[in-house]
């Protein structure tokens, strides 16, 4: 397993927001994690990345424990995370957040071949590599912040709701590169989506999270047929 989550709480101040989740993403697998406003999928996230330390529980990356480490050494040790709204460097080029995308890459890797690799994943990128990030589309800047999580050769991604705010097409390509990048590069991913339709289309399995637990989880095919998934995300179809 490339990562597996057991028992983990987090809180925010005295607000407990988790309350003892599990689950494990294989390599080569994308789990999506959907589920209402404030259900906590953005908490799981930093959680799991060392931007929150967790109050109980365990978080293993590919065999190690890394609970309760800070975000610079999960990230060294292979997981990246893409935060919401992408988080770019705006007023750097796009090719000089590529390159800090490499700066925690644990020894070994190559960054030209990297960047090679990014920009035959995301060929936008090519012609704005002088262009300073902040220029870019809002569909061009999730390209480069997934490129830039990239960079580091990670063994995990995770990604908080890559789609918003994104035309239907751009959310295609993003979703077809996710499956790329999955399959060629056997890259363990949980996707945290509102929009259930587009993670169901890439995902392997999900979960479905309500106030802090996993309530229902499953193949998309599965929870698409089951009833009160319908229902309340859905829109009843
Ligand atoms: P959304 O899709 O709206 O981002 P979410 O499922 O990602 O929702 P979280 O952002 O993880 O949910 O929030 C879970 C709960 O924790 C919410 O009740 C939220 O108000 C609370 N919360 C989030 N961030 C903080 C914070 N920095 N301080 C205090 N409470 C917070």
């Amino acid at each position: 397993m490339s990562l597996v989550v057991t028992g983990l709480r987090a809180s925010y101040e005295r607000l407990e927001v988790l309350h003892g989740l599990e689950l494990q993403v294989e390599p080569g697998e994308i789990l999506a994690v959907v589920g209402a406003n404030g259900a906590g999928k953005t908490t799981l996230l930093r959680t799991v990345s060392g931007l929150l330390r967790p109050q109980a529980g365990t978080v293993t990356l590919s065999g190690r424990d890394i609970t309760g480490m800070g975000a610079e050494q999960i990230a060294g040790l292979g997981l990246a995370h893409v935060p919401e709204n992408r988080l770019v460097f705006p007023s750097l080029t796009v090719e000089d957040n590529l390159t800090l995308g490499a700066w925690t890459r644990r020894k070994g890797g190559n960054t030209a071949a990297m960047k090679a690799e990014v920009l035959d994943l995301f060929p936008r990128l090519t012609d704005r590599l002088r262009l300073q990030a902040g220029a870019l589309s809002g569909g061009e800047q999730q390209m480069l912040a997934m490129g830039r999580a990239m960079m580091a050769e990670p063994e995990v991604v995770v990604l908080d709701e890559p789609s918003l705010g994104l035309a239907p097409r751009v959310v295609g390509e993003i979703i077809t590169a996710l499956a790329h990048l999955r399959d060629a590069r056997q890259l363990a991913v949980l996707l945290v989506e509102q929009n259930i339709r587009a993670a169901f289309k890439v995902a392997d399995r999900a979960v479905v999270m309500d106030r802090g637990e996993i309530v229902t989880e499953g193949t998309p095919q599965e929870l698409s047929a089951d009833e009160r998934v319908q229902a309340a995300y859905l829109g009843g179809t």
